[in-house]
């Protein structure tokens, strides 16, 4: 199952992501089917079904709050998307997206967006 996932091939550079942050743990890349500008997603590099089996729940979600508030900033959006669901890619993973109604920029521009996102990081 791991061999096959989407994820585990980007955590593992088998597919080619644009990165926004990474570390030992996590990574976060932008969803290549944008819903909005700056859509991203945050993920562990091992791979856990649900977002509730990650052990360190805490963490992760802390990681995804520091993309989020990025993408507020990135964005001058109050407003952004925070979904688990996880039907998609059997992998764990938060959808961070601002608001597509209220958003301005294109949200196919991944790598110009990304670079936002990186910028507001920090
Ligand atoms: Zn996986």
């Amino acid at each position: 199952m791991e061999q096959d996932c989407v994820f585990c091939k980007i955590t593992r550079g088998e597919i080619p992501s644009i990165k926004i942050y990474e570390d030992a743990d996590y990574l976060a890349f932008m969803d290549i089917r944008p819903r909005a500008p700056g859509h991203a997603l945050v993920i562990p590099k091992q791979h856990y079904r649900w977002v509730w089996d990650v052990p360190d729940i805490g963490t992760y979600f802390e990681k995804a709050r520091d993309v989020a508030r990025a993408i507020q900033k990135a964005f001058s959006t109050d407003m952004v998307h925070s979904k688990v669901e996880g039907e998609e890619v059997h992998h764990a993973h938060i959808w961070l997206y601002p608001d597509p109604k209220n958003t301005l920029g294109n949200k196919d521009n991944l790598v110009g967006n990304a670079e936002k996102i990186r910028t507001a990081l920090g």
